[in-house]
């Protein structure tokens, strides 16, 4: 049982240890904020359960070490864009092979098929096209689904982040939706691009997808952006049918699912979806997302594209599909996603998971872990939600504040977001995996009655 007062001493005194070891990065927070936009390169890099992130100085495998010289144990692995480690040597060599012959020609080059076939061996699209970035690929996808299917909205679940696409940051709520809280400057009323409804909802899914005026469905076959959610039995498939039935594309959002297995979780678990999204680890640490469509999605898409206009269609950019997130995507299908690595990464995390679920029951704690192959997190309920209405009714800012920074002391970054979320690496060692439960043991004894 929770000990509110020792709760809160405990959160105070682990504050006080936070701001002592990392006083180096206090100080380039102060640096960065005279010159710095968001105080930070990126505007959410600067949300962090703490007074200020901390400043990181080199990664290694599942390491990182900040400029104030104390090394974690790195449960973030850039919300999993550095699946599954820092600083491959592999993946460097082959990056700066290319490096040296040069990294934008705007130009297709022999890699393309090659990579393309990748992909389609490993994830079962048949035709694939590049991006940025996941962000950059949904906003493609769903330009696309557009042109396509004749439809100006499209349909996503509460709680679900596809990246800084305008229509996605919706929210539904007895048959409205309305712009997600905190989304700045849109520019089109989102109640006109986007419908969201709850996740595992079948007849609220049904109700929408009958009606025949979506473009798209855009979806994480398992919610992984507030909590990992998982789908009700038959669920996906049910999604899957309605959509084909109502002319609705079904896109599924790889982005972090791809952490579940080889070959992804649309793959391992037959969805077959008309579209699939990737970005984050596909390129290797470089940034590169890409989208695969199946034939018939291809053919619809080849009578909407005109040569002529490809410059004015609004999908591509300059830098899009450049030899280097080509080779970033080689090099990461080659040497880091493998099937070794998710075997290794999936056997930490069982023992991980294993041992937590211990801790929580031995001391009759009222939560769950919730997991996807090699990504874990904690709900602080008896069992993980259904959707996000459960699952932000169930989030306890203090006690996720209280556990991220007791773990960040003891060397261990889990994901600045949401309760304690984590990617596991492959590259954690056994021995690694049990001191990370005596530590997280360690912090929940000092909270309980
Ligand atoms: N899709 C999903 C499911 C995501 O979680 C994210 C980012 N967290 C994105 C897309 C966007 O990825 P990026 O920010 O790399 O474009």
């Amino acid at each position: 049982m929770i000990n509110r007062k020792k709760l809160q001493e405990q959160l105070l005194l682990e504050r006080e240890v936070y701001l002592t070891s990392h006083q180096n990065s206090y100080q380039n927070k102060s640096k960065r904020s005279e010159v710095l936009l968001y105080n930070a390169p990126m505007n959410w890099m600067q949300q962090w359960p703490l007074a200020y992130p901390i400043t990181i100085e080199s990664g290694c495998q599942h390491k990182v070490t900040d400029i104030d010289s104390n090394e974690y144990i790195d449960f973030c692995l850039g919300y999993s864009a550095a699946f599954p480690g820092h600083g491959s040597k592999d993946v460097s060599k082959l990056l700066h092979e290319q490096m040296n012959k040069g990294m934008v020609y705007t130009m297709p080059s022999s890699l393309d098929a090659k990579v393309a076939g990748l992909l389609k061996e490993r994830f079962g699209q048949d035709f694939w096209g590049f991006a940025l970035s996941a962000t950059d690929a949904n906003r493609f996808m769903i330009k696309l689904c557009r042109a396509i299917t004749n439809r100006k909205k499209i349909l996503v679940f509460n709680g679900c982040y596809h990246g800084t696409v305008e229509e996605a940051f919706a929210m539904g709520e007895n048959g409205e939706t309305k712009t997600r809280e905190g989304n700045i400057g849109i520019g089109v009323e989102t109640s006109r691009t986007t419908a969201a409804i709850e996740f595992n909802n079948r007849a609220a899914l049904e109700q929408e997808l009958e009606k025949g005026i979506y473009a798209c469905l855009l979806l994480e076959p398992v919610m992984t952006n507030c909590g990992i959610i998982h789908p009700m039995e038959g669920y996906l498939e049910q999604a899957k049918e309605l959509c084909k039935k109502n002319g609705t594309v079904f896109i599924i959002d790889e982005a972090h699912t791809i952490t579940t297995d080889y070959a992804g979780y649309a793959k391992k678990h037959n969805l077959e979806p008309d579209a699939l999204i990737l970005g984050k680890c596909i390129g290797g640490g470089f940034p590169a997302g890409a989208y695969g469509v199946s034939e018939s999605i291809k053919n619809k898409i080849d009578e909407i594209i005109r040569v002529e206009y490809s410059d004015t269609s609004g999908i591509g950019g300059t830098m899009t599909g450049s030899i280097m997130a080509m080779s970033g995507i080689k090099a990461a299908l080659t040497y880091e996603l493998t099937k070794e690595n998710f075997i290794r990464a999936n056997a930490n995390t069982d023992i991980i998971v294993k041992g937590m679920g211990e801790i929580i029951e031995k001391n009759r704690l009222e939560w769950s872990i919730a997991r996807l192959g090699a990504r874990f997190d904690i709900w602080f309920a008896k069992t993980p939600g259904k959707d996000a209405s459960e699952a932000f009714s169930q989030h306890d800012e203090v006690l996720y504040e209280y556990l991220f920074t007791a773990l960040v002391n003891k060397g261990y970054i889990m994901s600045p977001y949401w309760n304690l979320l984590g990617s596991v690496s492959p590259y954690l060692s056994e021995v690694e995996c049990h001191q990370y439960l005596l530590d997280f043991e360690e912090a929940v004894m000092k909270i309980i009655d």
